[in-house]
């Protein structure tokens, strides 16, 4: 069981010729819309990957909550602890993409910014019964926190998703089974640049020397660096695969590793699991509707 807890946002995207100036109006191709947010994206990732999944979240009583609702029914997540506001609205993200593939993002995170230690208390039975807890850090740090040590109170891991970075106390690293950042946020965790090997184990060691189990750094297409103690990293390499959308793709990771390990994979296949859901997902446009479902990611690790 993989309890994720976490944002939900629409995607509210179009892609236009360029992007707009201050005060300027393009119009766009047609409009594009979809499940999204980090925590949603990852929650889809480990179902579509065979994990029973509970989602902890909120989203407002309007028409993206219900969509969103209905989206978490059909991914056949647990939706006992998705909360409906009735004073915010569901969160959103404006995305513009412009012929290059560059983006402008506006994230309004509406219902699921308001979450409180006190919703993720609701969840405790949930997080008792989780053979994993994925945490990122698109919600308040009040909540991220509370899950952290109710997560460790009942001996159940954690992996914490960096992402998007915010600074937070250092002491919350102990309760890190799991860290996954990307090169970014491990230069942003750490104050040192993360851009090769010799760098990443630097960063690791940090983490490490932190409390932090485990070190999966995320590298792109060059795949992750992974570390199980001081200085004792190495590269596991990324498969090749034509990219056609890389959005998400940490997001694949997250949630394929999450499940690869709840499900009593070993560390090191479970990093493969998490890389192929990975690949696949950055062949298809989409995030949390471009996870693969368990016999993709099954028949690409067998082929
Ligand atoms: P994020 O999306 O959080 O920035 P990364 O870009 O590091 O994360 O990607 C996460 C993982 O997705 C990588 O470790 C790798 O396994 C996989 N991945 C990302 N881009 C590619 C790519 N172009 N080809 C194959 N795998 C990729």
């Amino acid at each position: 069981k993989v309890v994720v807890i976490g944002s939900y946002v629409a995607d509210l995207m179009s892609r236009a010729p360029h992007l707009p100036k201050p005060g300027e109006t393009v119009l766009g191709g047609p409009f594009q819309m979809g499940p999204g947010g980090k925590g949603g994206n990852q929650a889809a990732a480990a179902a579509r990957s065979g994990s029973n999944v509970t989602f902890v979240t909120k989203v407002g009583n309007d028409l993206f909550g219900k969509n969103a609702i209905e989206h978490f029914e059909k991914e056949q997540f647990n939706t006992q602890f998705v909360k409906v506001a009735d004073d915010e609205a569901t969160g959103a993200a404006l995305i513009a993409v412009d012929n290059h593939g560059e983006n402008h993002i506006v994230i309004a995170p509406g219902a699921c910014g308001t979450m409180t230690s006190e919703d993720v208390l609701e969840a405790d039975g949930a997080i008792k019964d989780g053979d994993i807890v994925v945490l990122q850090l698109e919600i308040s740090l009040s909540a991220v926190k509370t899950a952290m040590e109710r997560a460790v109170i009942h001996n159940v891991p954690v992996l914490l998703n960096p992402a998007p970075y915010q600074e937070f106390p250092r002491e919350l690293l102990r309760h890190v089974t799991y860290a996954t950042p990307n090169e970014m946020e491990a230069s942003e965790l750490t104050g040192s640049d993360v851009t090769d090997e010799e760098s990443a184990q630097k960063a690791a060691n940090t983490l490490h020397e932190l409390g932090v189990k485990i070190v999966i750094i995320t590298l792109g297409r060059k795949g992750v660096f992974l570390s199980e103690g001081v200085s004792s990293g190495k590269i596991v390499p990324a498969f090749q695969v034509d990219a056609v959308d890389t959005t998400g793709a940490g997001d694949a990771f997250n949630g394929g590793f999450a499940h690869a390990i709840s499900s009593g994979q070993s560390l090191e296949d479970a990093v493969q699991f998490g890389q192929a859901a990975a690949a696949l997902s950055v062949m298809k446009a989409g995030t949390a509707l471009s996870m693969p479902q368990a016999d993709e990611i099954k028949t690409f690790l067998s082929g």
